[in-house]
């Protein structure tokens, strides 16, 4: 079995694939983004498992989800968990996302809540996303994560799509009772943003930009604070249950809990468990972030918006102007991981920035990244215990939109593994991430495929 070495950390590798590989690693150290590049020493951890350890519950993984369950264990319910990390703290997503915070969970509009579930439950469901932004605010304000607040703008990228989004609107307005606001072309470039390619936007009043990195570390010593052991360079490499005390084997040791959460997103190997199996698929977004631009830069680029910005492809942009003057815009990106690093992929995002934006043609790029997202088969996320005979539970599926709702669903994740019964009664809740069922050999081809048919409709006129 492979061990990590002292102190050092094994590189990166930027050709990393959840699929295929069989699994996140040991001790590596984080990709190059901006947020590592600018987040100063990663805090204090408590290393990796040394011998074997009992404890009540064992999360794993130490992205926000995980380190928002050990907080709310603690917090609530009194439960100091112990955190497993396979590389550094908030090695995956949580250290690489745009840090857009918004009023959403997983992909679906309210619209699509509604087909699916009724209006009813999408009412309740509303209101759980409104208390989860809520709670995202209140621990927000406590951490020095460079919050820019204000709101956040669905800019139609042509005008065919501007319809569906005032019916969204209208929608948001009327029946959930949302302040939402429809912006012309030409409000949205006096006052937010000079994006070349906005017909109008949804403006929706909840949205804040965040420092990812520094939010991951607020969270991580909070936890520590409250008594949670974050152990890094931890990987779970197998599990067993005797007894009903599951024995999740590392490198370092064995470490025997009652209950586990896992928390491990779009880096959950295949082996880890089979109630998570097959059930997200993994997709790699991109992001840039440019030098600092220059005050004419800035002013033709008309960066008003101090807050997200996401366009209305399906392979959608997500972009912002950072209190540092720099600019941060990011998209889908290579199928694979092996096919990560292919310029190719960079230069469609570069393209996608240039599009919105000509001022910023042949802009020096200071940072580029990815990152594996964790797409559900409904593009819905699920907290919930598949199995009732069973102490364990997952968080997950957030399909880009973690940010903001990992905060609540580690929350809810705590009430579930308490025993609290506080959780809703929402199909989130209550219901197993869904299954690849027979399409398991195929997804990555039937992936390739809606690429391309994605790409048509959002590019059609
Ligand atoms: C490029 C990019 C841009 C994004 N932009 C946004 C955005 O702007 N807004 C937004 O809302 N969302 C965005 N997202 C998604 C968002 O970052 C995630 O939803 C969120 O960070 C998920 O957090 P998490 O804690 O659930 O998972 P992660 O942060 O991915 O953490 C999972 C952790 O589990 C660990 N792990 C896996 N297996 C094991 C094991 N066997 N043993 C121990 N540890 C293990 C991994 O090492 C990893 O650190 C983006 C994602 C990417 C990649």
């Amino acid at each position: 079995m492979q061990k990590p070495v002292g102190s050092l950390f094994a590189p990166y590798d930027p050709q990393y694939d959840p699929v295929t590989d069989e699994g996140p690693g040991i001790n590596r150290d984080y990709a190059p983004t901006y947020w590592i590049g600018t987040a100063g020493t990663p805090p204090a951890d408590d290393g990796p498992i040394q011998g074997d350890v009992d404890c009540d519950v064992a999360i794993i993984g130490s992205g926000y989800t995980g380190l928002s369950a050990a907080i709310h264990l603690a917090r609530e319910h009194g439960i100091k968990a112990t955190v497993l990390e396979a590389n550094r703290v908030a090695w995956g997503c949580s250290t690489r996302n745009g840090g857009q915070a918004q009023i959403s969970s997983g992909r679906l509009k309210r619209s699509q809540w509604i087909e699916r579930w009724g209006i009813d439950v999408a009412r309740r469901m509303h209101a759980e996303i409104a208390e989860a932004f809520d709670l995202f605010r209140d621990l927000v304000k406590d951490i020095d994560c460079e919050a820019q607040d204000g709101g956040h703008l669905y800019i139609a990228h042509k005008p065919s799509v501007m319809p569906a989004l005032e019916k969204e609107s209208a929608l948001l307005n009327d029946t959930f009772g949302y302040a939402s606001r429809i912006l012309s072309r030409d409000e949205v470039h006096a006052d937010f943003v000079a994006d070349r390619e906005a017909a109008g936007a949804m403006y929706e009043p909840d949205g804040m930009g965040i420092h990812a990195a520094k939010l991951a570390f607020g969270y991580h010593k909070l936890a520590r604070s409250l008594g949670a052991k974050i152990h890094t360079a931890s990987p779970v490499q197998s599990w067993e249950t005797r007894g009903g005390v599951h024995h999740l084997h590392t490198p370092g040791g064995t470490v025997r809990a009652r209950a586990v959460g896992l928390a491990t997103a779009g880096y959950t190997s295949p082996d880890l468990n089979k109630l998570t199996r097959h059930r997200l698929m993994p997709i790699l977004s991109n992001s840039v972030v440019t030098r600092p631009l220059s005050d004419a830069e800035i002013e033709a680029c008309g960066f008003k918006a101090r807050f997200p910005l996401t366009d209305t492809r399906t392979l959608r942009h997500y972009y912002r102007f950072m209190p540092d003057g720099r600019f941060q815009i990011g998209s889908r990106s290579a199928i694979t991981g092996r096919d990560a690093p292919n310029a190719k992929h960079l230069d469609v995002l570069i393209d996608g920035m240039k599009r919105k934006f000509p001022a910023l043609d042949g802009v020096q790029l200071d940072y580029s990244w990815w990152g594996w997202v964790d797409v559900s088969h409904d593009m819905m996320p699920r907290i919930f215990q598949p199995d009732r005979e069973q102490s364990i539970f997952y968080a997950m599926g957030y399909g880009g939109n973690g940010v903001m709702y990992s905060a609540q669903a580690g929350r809810r994740m705590a009430q579930m593994i308490a025993g609290s019964g506080k959780e809703p009664d929402l199909p989130i809740f209550t219901s197993p991430l869904p299954h690849h069922g027979l399409l398991t050999p195929f997804r990555r081809l039937g992936q390739r495929m809606m690429y391309r048919w994605y790409q048509f409709n959002d590019e059609k006129r």
